[in-house]
């Protein structure tokens, strides 16, 4: 049992990467107030988590606002009597659009949705941490967040803003005793994607691992890095991708080999 006794935040707990953390934690000893705008979503995560004997507490919410993000604290206040040890900043919606077409009213959506929401969360978190000696806190990002992809152009922009959050924050609350790092996935199969075939196969031949993620893949990253064992980690993004990100246009080695690579001049040796 890695978090005995911890009192955890999982905002967008309600399904997805969020609720497979929520799951985990809770597995693992934890306390957690699973938040999500859509509440039905989070009693019946919270619900599966008490089934299996395990403690969970739904929040309705929407995180993007103040109040709704001063109603979750309120609401973690009567569960942990003001004590905090976890936050992990999940909750987000994801978003396409070319940057020609791009609304003000979309823009403003996915900023308030994916960046504000995690300023309001981080900061009211860290302020209990604070107060109580240390804690730490986890921010979900994007690979869209450090590669400049078609059409993500709102979405790309709050992920690069979350993880330049994290770096401050870790800069800024290191003596506070407040760990903060972020993580990076990549495309993760949360059973709910709407990717047409060719787009798959599009994916999977950029990723190294020749897989998409799964929502554990996520929770496994999150689980070590508010554990004991990533005491010194602080200020990282960490890649859940299979590789996505490190490799950039991949080639079969039958491709390969069909590329002219050695254009030096043989008459010429070293
Ligand atoms: P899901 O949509 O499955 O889950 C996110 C949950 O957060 C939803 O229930 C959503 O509600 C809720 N939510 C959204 N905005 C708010 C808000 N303002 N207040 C409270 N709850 C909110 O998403 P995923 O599990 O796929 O993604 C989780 C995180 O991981 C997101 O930040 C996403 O950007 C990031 N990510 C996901 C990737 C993927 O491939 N799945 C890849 C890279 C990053 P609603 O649906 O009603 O909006």
């Amino acid at each position: 049992m890695k978090l005995e006794g911890k009192a955890a935040i999982v905002t967008g707990g309600g399904r997805g990467i969020g609720r497979e953390i929520g799951r985990r934690f809770a597995a693992e000893g934890a306390h957690v107030l699973l938040a999500d705008v859509d509440g039905e979503r989070a009693r019946d995560a919270a619900d599966e988590i008490g089934a299996a004997g395990e403690r969970a507490t739904p929040c309705t919410a929407d995180l993007g606002r103040p109040e709704g993000a001063a109603r979750m604290f309120t609401h973690a206040e009567e569960c942990f009597g003001g004590r905090l040890d976890i936050l992990i900043n999940n909750a987000g919606i994801a978003h396409h659009g070319a940057f020609l077409e791009l609304s003000f009213e979309d823009w403003e959506r996915v900023l308030r949705n994916n960046l504000t929401s995690a300023f309001l969360c981080a900061q009211g978190a860290a302020r209990i941490m604070a107060a109580g000696g240390g804690g730490r806190i986890v921010n979900i990002g994007s690979i869209s967040g450090q590669r400049g992809s078609y059409g993500r152009t709102a979405y790309g922009v709050t992920k690069a803003g979350i993880h330049q959050m994290t770096r401050i924050m870790a800069v800024e609350l290191g003596p506070r005793g407040i760990a903060v790092n972020a993580i990076a996935p990549g495309p993760i199969d949360t059973g709910i994607t709407s990717m047409g075939p060719d787009q798959e196969r599009r994916y999977l031949e950029r990723i190294p691992l020749e897989r998409f993620g799964h929502a554990r893949d996520v929770a496994g990253t999150a689980l070590f890095l508010v554990s004991d064992e990533a005491a010194y980690l602080t200020g990282s993004v960490v890649n859940v991708d299979g590789g996505f990100d490190a490799a950039g246009l991949i080639f079969s080695y039958t491709e390969l080999t069909t590329v002219k690579s050695d254009v030096r001049d043989p008459s010429k040796s070293d």
